[in-house]
């Protein structure tokens, strides 16, 4: 059996290690005589795993006590229409930072259920740097404020949290969760799809504050309220039973890696690897993203000669490294170095692009 290095977007490449252990688990879990996946939902079983998978997520991130984390469905994009649906709370405005295709489209979600303020936009720059914080128009009476902290298509990512000062700030963090330690306590709402840094698709995270929950839209299906989520332990209806065994698997697994800390520092060293050989190229690799926000977790790069991009794909595909082809919409190349993308795979990668710029330049 060959693994190959993914490194692809999401649904993205998982530790070795949590897969080999699901492996050995799949068919009789724990002498329970059953895979994970047929037990039910409401069994003593499954609600173990479940708690056990939040009771992690929280040491990890020290999370509040005072914050629910619920385990839901429909990706992040639903948490676009669940974010407005249930923080407006009788306000009429919320506040968005728009720093690319993510952001526009939870910009473009909340537009139908109220007014956005759009309090900034990387168009200016071709959303390849974060607008300035002194050019923000923050409107104190917005209801919260929304963004980004890492878009996953431009790879740009915020070196800082934003102050929104008593307005709920409110996260969409698909692609930076568990990264990297963050201040919890700083948040009204964290969301997150599974599909990068937790686990298989199929489950969203979403992390918040009580006191934001209970005020949903009226009219809205009850599925839509995180009030029914939180006051049944995300057990309303049946959850994503698999998909949280597997988070629960990673976040040992994270644990195993010294926690967010210890990822922290192996993140950071893989991106510096991939974009120093990027400004080491002599421009033969180019990266958009300004200096300061480039994302540890998605690296776009082009080459100088786009009509090398094929056999730049061909080529990197044998020698083992896929998905690396840039979103349709930008072109070019992506590497996503998610958490459980070892330094091999960039260090290969890494190798890899030398070897061609040599080839080909
Ligand atoms: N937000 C961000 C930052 C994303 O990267 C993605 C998926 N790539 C989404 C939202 C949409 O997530 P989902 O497919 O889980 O709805």
């Amino acid at each position: 059996m060959a693994r190959i290095f993914n490194f692809g977007a999401g649904p993205a490449v998982m530790p070795q290690a949590v897969l080999r252990k699901a492996q050995e688990e799949l068919v009789d879990w724990h002498g329970s005589g059953m895979s994970v996946m047929e037990m039910s939902h409401r069994g003593k079983e499954f609600l173990d795993i479940a708690a056990r998978a939040e009771a992690s997520l929280r040491t990890l991130m020290g999370i509040p006590d005072t914050y629910k984390v619920l385990f839901l469905q429909g990706g992040a994009s639903l948490q676009f229409a669940m974010v407005p649906i249930n923080l407006l709370r009788g306000k009429t405005r919320a506040d968005y930072l728009h720093t690319g295709e993510w952001s526009k489209k939870a910009i473009a979600e909340a537009r139908r259920f109220g007014e956005v303020n759009v309090v900034a936009s990387g168009e200016a720059s071709g959303f390849t740097d974060i607008p300035a914080v002194s050019d923000w128009r923050l409107d104190p009476q917005a209801a919260y404020l929304h963004y980004t902290p890492n878009e996953t298509i431009g790879g740009v990512e915020f070196p800082f949290i934003p102050d929104a000062g008593a307005v709920p700030l409110v996260a969409d963090m698909s692609s930076t969760i568990l990264s990297r330690p963050v201040d919890v306590s700083r948040f009204g709402l964290i969301y997150a799809g599974a599909q990068k840094n937790i686990g298989p698709s199929g489950l969203t995270v979403v992390i918040v504050r009580e006191d934001l929950v209970g005020q949903a839209l009226p009219g809205m299906p009850i599925m839509l309220d995180y009030r029914i989520h939180a006051d049944n332990e995300s057990m309303y209806n049946t959850p994503p039973t698999f998909p949280i065994y597997m988070a629960g698997l990673v976040f040992d697994w994270l644990k195993e890696q010294g926690g967010l800390a210890g990822m922290a520092r192996i993140n950071e060293r893989k991106a510096r690897l991939l974009y120093d050989a990027i400004e080491g190229s002599g421009g033969f690799y180019i990266c958009p993203v300004a200096k300061a926000c480039r994302s540890w977790m998605n690296v776009p790069f082009t080459l100088k000669d786009a009509g090398l991009d094929e056999a730049f794909l061909k080529e990197s595909k044998a020698a083992g490294l896929l998905q690396l082809k840039g979103h349709r919409s930008v072109g070019g190349m992506r590497a996503s170095l998610y958490n459980a993308m070892p330094e091999e795979g960039v260090a290969a990668l890494v190798d890899f692009m030398r070897d061609f710029a040599r080839r080909r330049g």
